[in-house]
């Protein structure tokens, strides 16, 4: 649903990214770096420049902050997080996680009010009004003391400093860590959320919970990057090149569907218990080496909610790879 979470409409409402029911297993996306980048763009071509009028900030830690007055300056993204400059040295930041979302409206308008338990912030401008969604982080920091909000995170895949060399010196710190949980840490790089992760893995051709001491770091690393910067110019979040409904992604959000390659039904792992805490898709056999054993084997409700890019078509069908032969 990435597209759609943060989609930011002006003038009327996209009810697919705002209704709750709809949040989960829409085009299966989740907002990850490109996304955000995407969405810091669309709110500076409608926000820089004007002038806040009123903010109704409902976060208790803010609860009579008061933006009122100031000028909108900057949207920048850093990986999953944005921040917005305002006049007088103050920023906003926010982090979407999962399905954190900004949503514009046009002048005078608002959302209808079966959304306001979703709404964080309400920032109203001169012009358009955004409304902040589900944002689990909203806070407010000095301008000048941003690095204690974004300054642990490693180098931004879609940033202007990007520095590959870092990126894989701090992947490679941790020589035994599973591939997938490597790359989600924002601290190694920022930008990869959980489709950009398991699907890289898959073009690789190695299994998420690979050691990254037996990974081609560099090669992993760039073709991110390049999916990634890839993303930011093209509608939607399309690994496969197909943007056919169904067809936009290799193994992610496709438990036992047949693997596009090679048939083999792809392999899901709930998120329960992994330190990571974000399910994954695999093809065991176009990704060799270790995984989940049989007594990790995912639930059916968990099944279930690993088949959100195409119909559940399959569900008596064994996980193949779920036999407890750890590979590797
Ligand atoms: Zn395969």
């Amino acid at each position: 649903m990435i597209a759609s979470t943060v989609r930011l409409m002006v003038g009327c409402f996209d009810m697919r990214a705002l209704s709750p029911a709809r949040r989960k297993g829409h085009d299966g996306a989740v907002p990850e770096g490109d996304s955000v980048w995407k969405a810091a763009r669309r709110m500076a071509a409608a926000l820089v420049g004007r002038t806040v009028t009123g903010s109704d900030f409902r976060v208790p830690q803010h609860a009579t902050a008061d933006l009122s007055g100031r000028q909108v300056l900057a949207f920048e993204s850093i990986g999953k997080h944005m921040l917005t400059r305002f006049s007088g040295g103050l920023t906003l930041h926010t982090h979407f996680e999962m399905d954190g979302a900004w949503q514009l409206v046009g002048a005078g308008k608002r959302l209808p009010s079966a959304f306001d338990d979703e709404v964080r912030l309400v920032l109203s401008t001169d012009g358009p009004t955004a409304y902040a969604l589900r944002m689990p982080v909203l806070e407010l920091v000095e301008t000048a003391r941003e690095d204690e909000v974004v300054g642990h995170l490693g180098p931004d895949l879609l940033g202007p400093g990007w520095d590959e060399p870092e990126a894989v010196r701090r992947l490679s710190a941790d020589p035994d860590r599973p591939l997938v949980e490597a790359i989600l840490d924002q601290k190694n790089l920022a930008g990869i959320g959980n489709l950009w992760a398991v699907e890289t893995c898959y073009l690789r051709g190695v299994s998420p919970w690979t050691p990254v001491r037996d990974v081609d770091l560099p090669a992993l690393v760039r073709l991110a990057r390049r999916m990634l910067k890839h993303s930011i110019e093209h509608p939607g979040q399309v690994t496969t090149g197909d943007t056919r409904r169904g067809q936009t992604h290799w193994v992610y959000g496709r438990a036992e569907r047949p693997c596009r390659r090679c048939g083999t039904p792809v392999g899901f792992r709930d998120s329960n218990g992994l330190p990571y805490g974000r399910q994954t898709w695999w093809c065991p056999s176009c990704q060799p080496g270790p995984f989940p054993s049989l007594a990790e084997r995912p639930t059916r409700a968990g099944l279930r909610r690993g088949v959100n890019e195409e119909s559940f078509g399959s569900r008596s069908r064994r996980l193949r790879g779920s036999t407890g032969l750890s590979r590797g």
